[in-house]
């Protein structure tokens, strides 16, 4: 469940001291500081004079993509929403509870200011009645940024007071499932929904909504004040643009690194400083623990939508885990599958007896391979959800890549 009332700084304060939090607040761009470098007069001009056609261009010239994890072409997605029936919506997933991923975390806690732009823009381009931030309750210092910073906003006339309706998560992973956290926002259990009809046109109340990433809208607010040549102009292994890979694990120097879409794992574990000494690399999670392991001998493959789809994986987040030869992929694909166990929300039997029983399996001696391959395919094909048709990942790509360990 959200917390359904509208976090003001205050309550934001009052929840955080209520959990004996003491979270250290960054040293981030506040209003002030954003708006002195020009912060605002995008929107502002767009909301005087704007086409929302030119804007439309500007994304798709830039290649910007949800950086959720789907990918999907943000130009063509604010197109869906526009054109269904008002009134609409705009929901923010900011619910970063893929493990390894902290991206939206490391801008939000920097530069919350882009965001916050990106997402008026996004919300000028729907015509959207309220914005809704969902925003993960892990992040005690980013809820207490945000609180602070949409006050200002409305105390500068940007917003109108309510406008944008911050709501914490209560630390349910299917919460960052679009549909789920749109129930969630609701204020009901947050549980996935059929589609058709997709959140587009049957979001939040109902309503024709649209859902982005925080990162994604960060990026929103840059490409349009400083061209689309910010992401397009950049091309490395055939892929253009640019990603935010949150890479841990057995590096130097683990940290978010804004890197050329289609940097390899190589090209990544040498911005984050190479390999802890003593380690070797062995293999490595390349988006989250949906999207399992690969081998360090597929070490020149780029990280991008779509490259690793031949692969039968995807790159998601960009959460990337980096395994050495301390490490065993078949405890690490175990500890997957217990996550996915505990955070599966029950709703369909595939996925709900399927990770349990996967678990079970799993911590067998020797792995019964036919079992879990039939077990794997059942979960991928009759889960109603992302969570339960990725679950298996971490499992096929363990028994094919790492055979030697089950
Ligand atoms: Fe819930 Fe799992 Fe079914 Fe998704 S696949 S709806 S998480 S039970």
């Amino acid at each position: 469940h959200a917390h359904i009332d509208h976090a003001t700084p205050e309550k934001v304060h009052e929840a955080i001291a209520a959990k004996h939090i003491h979270p250290t607040i960054p040293d981030y761009q506040t209003f002030d500081a954003y708006r002195a470098e020009g912060g605002y007069d995008v929107l502002a001009d767009l909301r005087k004079t704007g086409n929302f056609e030119t804007v439309q261009q500007t994304l798709l010239d830039s290649g910007l993509r949800g950086l959720g994890g789907a990918g999907f072409p943000s130009g063509k997605k604010w197109g869906f929403v526009r054109d269904a029936a008002g009134p609409r919506y705009l929901a923010v997933n900011g619910d970063e509870g893929e493990p390894g991923t902290f991206k939206d975390r490391y801008y939000l806690e920097r530069v919350p200011h882009l965001f916050l732009e990106g997402m008026l823009i996004a919300a000028w381009a729907v015509e959207a009645d309220t914005c809704f931030i969902y925003m993960r309750d892990e992040y005690p210092a980013v809820l207490h940024i945000l609180a602070t910073e949409i006050a200002a906003l409305e105390a500068a006339g940007i917003v109108a007071p309510g406008y944008i309706e911050l709501r914490r998560g209560a630390g349910a992973y299917i919460c960052g499932e679009e549909s789920a956290m749109i129930e969630s926002i609701e204020g009901k259990r947050g549980i996935p929904r059929h589609r058709p009809p997709f959140v587009a046109q049957v979001g939040v109340f109902g309503r024709p909504t649209l859902v982005n990433n925080i990162e994604t809208l960060h990026w929103v607010a840059r490409v349009l004040r400083e061209g689309p040549e910010v992401l397009s102009d950049h091309e490395h292994n055939d892929r253009k643009g640019l990603r935010s890979y949150s890479v841990s694990g057995r590096v130097k120097n683990p940290g978010v690194y804004l890197l050329y879409a289609g940097s390899t794992i190589t090209d990544i574990i040498a911005a984050a400083g190479g390999m802890m000494d003593g380690h070797t690399f062995k293999g490595y999670q390349p988006g989250g623990p949906s999207s399992g392991l690969l081998p360090a001998s597929m070490h020149d493959i780029p990280l991008d939508f779509d490259t690793l789809q031949p692969h039968g994986t995807f790159i998601g987040s960009a959460a990337v885990v980096v395994l050495s030869d301390k490490d065993s992929a078949r405890a690490a694909a175990l500890n997957m599958l217990r996550f996915f166990e505990d955070e599966s929300c029950g709703q369909c039997t595939p996925c709900r007896v399927g990770c349990e029983k996967a678990v079970k399996l799993m911590q067998a001696d020797t792995w019964d391979q036919d079992l879990l391959g039939d077990l794997c395919t059942a979960m991928a094909d009759a889960s109603i959800c992302g969570l339960g048709q990725a679950a298996p990942n971490p499992i096929r790509s363990t028994m094919k890549h790492f055979p030697e360990e089950i």
